[in-house]
């Protein structure tokens, strides 16, 4: 079949994510990726400046992971988790708990960053109950924030972004309230602590960079005020590091960086290095003994038919390998500088309100994209793949991206930007 026709068989019986159907242009289809670039059907190459939604972190088709994905497909795709251990999965964990500050140590695998995020608010509110606190059952978290889709993540996303009003009522109550980033929002924020801390379980946030909320980012004094704020209440600490993890804002964790250690911590995106969905939820020591007891209901409740999968645990290992081997975190360094001068030129552009940079995540961010599709059409047209959301251009590339590659991506979003903000 050509790319042709299973588009055009196809389609009718798709459903696309976040697209409304009837008026957005149907998706490109793709041949093949390699390293930072996408092959379309009709011969097309994008270099690509969002690493497939933050996961190819070492580019794409990398061969080490790969191979160590092949190898494991012949050995055991797959074995259930439940009474049944295998070497990718146990590996990963001792791995990871090596990684992460101590005392995160305990780690449950699933399947994608919602859950990770969702199994971190269970083991949380469960924590609590096992303890015989039955009125911690409530989350403090944040405007910009996103967690994920599903119903208990998107209860605690920012409030507009999350969709609270179009899904009211379906939603858990949660408190939000804005980071505590200067003095007004630090006070607010205590009295929102204060009115409400016997009833909260945990405080969730993105370390240091909030993503799908609008790319906005804050400094490590933020994360250790709630730390305190949290030892304060007694309340517990959830770093989402989905998209913050493994690299992308310049060290492997964020929470290192910032020096502070959460209870909980949500790992997912670029965790098989962008092959394939797996995610973790990693807890102290602290968090993993109060589950222990004689009572089999204070056993944490929940398992994945799909956990630990061991071709996904297998390329996670392979991922950490490269970490290992491969100067990522150099990498990350060099692309973070070539992001501060690449796109520098945006800030002289009439609609641009702010250029940033954390880390490997480049940021330009106007006051409005009106014509969110044609703006898409362009970066295509210009031989990159970048994928503006809300009012914000944004550059998150794998972290082996060529600097020649890189330019062209800065290049392209300082003339597509460019010719927006002068208005043709
Ligand atoms: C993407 C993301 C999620 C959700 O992950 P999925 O794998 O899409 O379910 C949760 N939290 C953060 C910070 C994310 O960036």
């Amino acid at each position: 079949m050509s790319a042709a026709d299973w588009l055009e068989q196809g389609l009718p019986h798709i459903w696309l994510p976040y697209t409304q159907m009837q008026t957005t242009p149907p998706p490109l289809p793709v041949a093949s990726t390699k390293g930072s670039r996408i092959t379309l059907a009709d011969g097309r190459e994008l270099i690509d400046g969002i690493a497939s939604w933050w996961t190819a972190c070492h580019g794409y088709n990398h061969p080490h992971i790969a191979q160590a994905v092949r190898g494991q497909l012949d050995k055991m795709p797959h074995v259930m988790f439940g009474g049944l251990a295998h070497e990718p999965a146990l590996t990963l964990a001792r791995r990871l708990a090596a990684l992460l500050p101590d005392p995160l140590e305990r780690v449950f695998f699933c399947d994608s960053g919602s859950v990770a995020v969702e199994v971190a608010m269970k083991m949380s509110v469960q924590f609590w109950l096992n303890q015989g606190f039955t009125g911690r059952t409530k989350f403090l978290s944040f405007r910009g924030g996103y967690h994920g889709d599903t119903f208990a993540c998107m209860s605690v996303c920012d409030p507009e972004e999350g969709m609270h009003s179009l899904f009211a009522g379906a939603l858990a109550k949660q408190i939000i309230a804005d980071l505590p980033v200067d003095e007004a929002s630090e006070a607010a924020f205590d009295r929102l602590l204060a009115a409400h801390a016997e009833e909260l379980a945990a405080i969730v946030v993105e370390p240091l960079a909030q993503g799908a909320g609008g790319m906005i980012f804050h400094g490590a004094e933020v994360l250790q005020k709630l730390r305190r704020a949290a030892d304060r209440h007694g309340i517990l600490l959830i770093f989402d590091e989905v998209f913050t993890g493994f690299g992308r804002t310049g060290t492997m964790f964020a929470c290192e960086s910032a020096g502070v250690v959460p209870d909980i911590v949500a790992l997912s995106k670029a965790l098989t290095g962008g092959t394939m969905g797996l995610a973790a939820t990693i807890a102290s020591r602290k968090i993993f003994e109060g589950f222990l007891s004689d009572d089999p209901l204070h056993a944490l409740m929940h398992g994945p038919t799909f956990m630990a999968n061991p071709l996904a645990c297998a390329a996670a290992n392979a991922s950490l390998d490269l970490f290992e081997q491969e100067p990522r975190l150099a990498q990350a360094a060099a692309i973070s500088e070539a992001l501060k001068l690449g796109l520098a030129p945006c800030r002289d552009f009439p609609r641009v309100k702010d250029v940033r940079v954390l880390g490997a995540i480049g940021v330009v961010e106007l006051d409005r994209i009106d014509d969110m599709n044609g703006l898409k059409r362009r970066f295509v047209e210009a031989g990159v793949w970048v994928r503006p959301f809300r009012n914000i251009v944004y550059l998150t590339p794998a972290l082996t991206i060529g600097e020649g590659e890189l330019k062209c991506l800065t290049d392209a979003v300082v003339a597509v930007v460019g010719e927006r903000a002068r208005g043709s």
